[in-house]
């Protein structure tokens, strides 16, 4: 069986580091908040080019401790509005309500999958105060479109950039064109540790500062309380693994990428609608998602022959029992990618062998068998 995404054989290449980097924090017997996160930190804003990485617990914090940050700096407030795209993770959805800001659902476009920045302006109102893109699979979702409506109508632009570390757009870094971006690093992300970490960047000293102090307890100085903070910190073990990792990820990119075009240029199947791509050098390929109208045929097809594949993902947020109040909006394309795209194994671990034999057998499906 070709696994989606085999972590143990991606965690493996790098096995001598990461114990070693496990011993010496249990050695140092400093486990929050020291010099692991300190180094992670610098080394995160220097691949993110922006001017604060702050690490805390996970991606959906990151999202999450944004938002809260702009209430308290008084930018935002309960009842305002955000932009975001209807076809996304959870994660981006959950990271406006939790704060008590409204998700207002925008249309991705049918061939990159993301915001459909022509529909953006429409979707403006009084209350609106923000654009929370999502680089989904990995792949920008930023245009001047996007930049300029921001820059008309004064909202804050920010990325969700849980899928698309080291993706550019223009030759900037996925994760410094907004006003702050959150970042995730759980373990099948391109950028793993191995447990949940997450990451803020900003070029905006205020709003980091914020973000450090909320995640923190509210709190600057021990035993302090500035804001009703919360517990989102990225743990020295976590730090640890992550600065290995992150030394090899363009190697894992160019990896990702030899996948990538492997796909591109042998799967031939006229049922196959393969994945757009805006710019060949920019792209990093956190999934690799195949469209087609009988997925689910499709899926155990693959699946018999010995190729795992994943959905992403399989009913849109506004269709989730969680979110009842937004089941009766309308949005059809949105509901279209979620009936009909398919993930196949996409790492720097695949090998030829295993490339050859998952396109062979899609080439070989047929809708009639
Ligand atoms: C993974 C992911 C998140 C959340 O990250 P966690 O670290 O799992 O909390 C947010 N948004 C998107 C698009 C993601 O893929």
């Amino acid at each position: 069986m070709v696994k989606f995404l085999d972590l143990q054989k991606i965690n493996a290449q790098y096995e001598q580091e990461l114990k070693e980097a496990a011993s010496r924090v249990i050695d140092s017997g400093w486990y929050l908040l020291g010099n692991e996160l300190e180094s992670f930190e610098t080394n995160y804003t220097k691949f993110c080019q922006t001017k604060h990485a702050i690490g805390v617990a996970n991606g959906l914090d990151a999202l999450r401790l944004i938002f809260k940050a702009y209430i308290e700096l008084g930018i935002m407030q309960t009842g305002d509005e955000v932009i975001v795209p209807a076809n996304t993770y959870i994660a981006s959805i959950l990271a406006i309500t939790d704060n008590h800001l409204v998700p207002v659902f925008v249309e991705p476009n049918m061939d990159t999958y993301n915001l459909d920045s022509n529909k953006i302006e429409q979707a403006v109102t009084s209350k609106t105060k923000a654009v929370l893109t999502v680089h989904l699979y990995g792949q920008n979702s930023i245009d001047d479109t996007m930049l300029d409506v921001c820059k008309k109508y004064n909202l804050k632009l920010v990325e969700d950039s849980a899928q698309s570390h080291g993706a550019l757009w223009k030759e900037k870094v996925m994760g410094s064109i907004g006003d702050a971006a959150g970042h995730s690093f759980y373990p099948g992300k391109n950028l793993g540790a191995l447990g949940d970490a997450g990451a803020v960047t900003t070029n905006n000293d205020e709003l980091a500062q914020v973000i450090r102090t909320l995640a923190n307890y509210g709190s600057s100085k021990k035993y302090e309380n500035v804001y009703r903070g919360l517990n989102s910190r990225l743990d020295e073990i976590q730090a640890a693994f992550l600065n290995v990792k992150l030394k090899y990820i363009h190697t894992d990119i160019l990896g990702r990428r030899r996948v990538a075009n492997y796909y591109l240029k042998h799967i031939n199947n006229p049922d196959i609608i393969l994945p757009e791509v805006l710019n060949q050098n920019s792209h990093v390929w956190h999934l690799f998602v195949i469209r087609t109208s009988k997925r689910e045929k499709l899926q155990k097809y693959l699946n018999e022959h010995g190729v795992q594949t994943l959905i992403h993902y399989p009913i849109p947020p506004h269709k989730q029992q969680a979110y009842m109040e937004f089941s009766h909006l309308s949005l059809p394309t949105t509901e279209k990618i979620h009936k009909e795209v398919l993930s196949l194994p996409i790492s720097a671990v695949l090998s030829e062998s295993e490339l050859e034999k998952i396109t062979k057998t899609i080439n070989l499906y047929s809708t009639d068998n």
